[in-house]
């Protein structure tokens, strides 16, 4: 008996926090608690929230 737990967390996908811009689609994961700011990629500030429809002429 080696007395060793199985039910411990390891291999893929686990206990990573994942990011994704939605201007560049850029993904990376962050170490830290808090939510980065901008994306590191495009530095935009907008990076966690989708792109908004502006253009109310936009033609279908
Ligand atoms: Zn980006």
């Amino acid at each position: 008996m080696t007395g060793k737990k199985e039910n411990e967390e390891f291999g893929y996908d686990v206990f990573i926090k994942g990011n994704k811009c939605y201007r560049c689609e850029h993904e990376w994961t962050q170490r830290e608690e808090d939510k980065p700011r901008i994306c590191p990629k495009c530095k935009s500030p907008y990076w966690d929230k989708p792109k908004t429809k502006f253009n109310k002429g936009e033609k279908k």
